[in-house]
């Protein structure tokens, strides 16, 4: 459920009619549901309720600093894959205790910055890294806690470029060496074991893999505790899918998700957290376009639009579905007409959905890509010299730009003439 639905024919977010920002800051823009995000935090809170838990916002899907805020202020950590993310925390608001660091390639740079600044833990995700973290962490007096992310072996059933559980990904230690590894990491002077990680994948849609991981790492906790070492936190990673295709998908609810986690590792004592991106963020955003021209091809008809590849990657890089919507509600009984939906982008990878049933929309009318949220603004860029999208949030009747569009003089000014030219 979202917060983006029709209301007198018109397309609102909560109390707000897109139209209204629209005819305030241009398009194409993404605008983001404060209720709805607040909304999917606390399914996961409720979910894994009374186990003691954390839910750690995959910043990576969203990363905007008010989205951060929001979030924090909700009581909510925040999982951090770079020393930018990081500082994106901090600056939210953050405190570094409700900061977990993920990623395969942290550098000592990073290390140093969240062991100054505060940090949960390092989710470590090889030998050579954790010998780096013990050596920075000794360097500055400290331990630094960790768990270690293992890689459970598991085929999470989805896109190939979002899978990471499987042992010829590059991600974690394979479960086989656990015992080793931690032998190891035990003895590194720079580090303090607390926990296990793993995380399989995104946008899975089916329990089944989670529940696997899960046991596996259910079965490691307790081998581990036997081998002396003190598991107290088991991070359990993201990656529960959400509905692109309203009409035809249902994938796993956060409380099954949340019975899962109670089932597989409820009984062991330890604190558990989860790292939820797509799912909190995802359903929370639609990026707003307007139609530039109805181009009639031969056997199609082409809506040209102001957003482009750039602005959203995911159809283009993963092939990926987003619902389009008319943001003036179609009156009833009024046809659908079928459109390949395209960018101006010179290259024909910049399509977002072909023959696709949408409205009779023609020039100047505006769409709605939902879903739009996890993994739009952030992976968004300036390709063919296209302005960065600006982000808006919307909270009840009130609408605030939290990135604004950046200005061509801007764009030109990040670029250096050398005088020798
Ligand atoms: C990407 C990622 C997540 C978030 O995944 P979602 O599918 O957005 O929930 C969480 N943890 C790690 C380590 C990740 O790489």
């Amino acid at each position: 459920m979202d917060h983006f639905l029709y209301r007198d024919g018109q397309l609102h977010a909560e109390d707000v009619a897109v139209r209204d920002i629209a005819a305030t800051i241009g398009t194409p823009f993404y605008c983001y549901s404060a209720a709805t995000l607040t909304r999917h935090y606390h399914l996961f809170t409720e979910a894994l309720s009374p186990l003691p838990h954390m839910v750690c916002f995959a910043i990576k899907s969203l990363s905007n600093l008010a989205v951060l805020k929001l979030l924090g202020d909700l009581g909510a950590g925040m999982d951090v894959v770079s020393g930018g993310e990081y500082r994106r925390a901090l600056a939210a608001g953050i405190p570094g205790d409700r900061i977990v660091f993920s990623g395969v390639g942290k550098t000592r740079e990073e290390m140093r910055l969240a062991l100054t600044g505060g940090i949960r833990q390092f989710n470590v995700e090889s030998e050579p890294e954790m010998r780096a973290l013990s050596e920075v962490a000794t360097s500055l007096g400290l331990r630094a806690p960790i768990t270690i992310r293992v890689n459970p072996d598991v085929d999470a059933k989805t896109h190939e470029k979002i899978a990471t559980g499987k042992s010829e990904n590059k991600f974690g230690i394979p479960i086989a060496r656990a015992s080793e590894v931690y032998a190891e990491a035990a003895r590194l002077p720079g580090l303090e074991v607390i926990g296990i990680d793993v995380h399989i994948g995104s946008q899975l849609t089916d329990l089944a893999p989670f529940e696997q991981a899960y046991l596996k790492v259910a079965d490691l906790t307790r081998r581990l505790r036997s081998e002396g070492h003190t598991i107290s936190r088991l991070d359990l990673g993201g990656g529960l899918g959400i509905p692109y295709a309203r009409s035809n998908e249902a994938p796993p609810l956060p409380m099954d998700y949340g019975a899962l986690i109670k089932r597989t590792v409820g009984d062991l004592g330890v604190e558990v957290e989860i790292e939820p991106g797509r799912l909190i963020s995802g359903n929370a955003g639609i990026l707003v376009s307007s139609v530039i021209y109805v181009k009639n091809g031969e056997g199609r008809d082409f809506l040209i639009v102001d957003a482009a590849m750039n602005d959203l990657v995911r159809p283009s890089m993963y092939g990926a579905h987003h619902d389009i919507i008319a943001v003036e509600e179609p009156a009833p009984g009024v046809d659908a007409r079928v459109f390949d939906v395209v960018g101006p982008v010179c290259e024909t990878g910049d399509t977002f959905a072909k023959a696709r049933p949408v409205a009779p929309l023609g020039e100047g009318d505006l769409i709605a890509f939902r879903s739009a949220g996890a993994y739009g603004a952030v992976m968004a860029s300036e390709y063919n010299s296209r302005p960065l999208v600006p982000e808006v949030l919307v909270k009840g009747d009130h609408f605030a730009v939290i990135r604004a569009r950046p200005t061509f003089d801007e764009m030109l000014s990040r670029d250096t003439i050398p005088e020798w030219l």
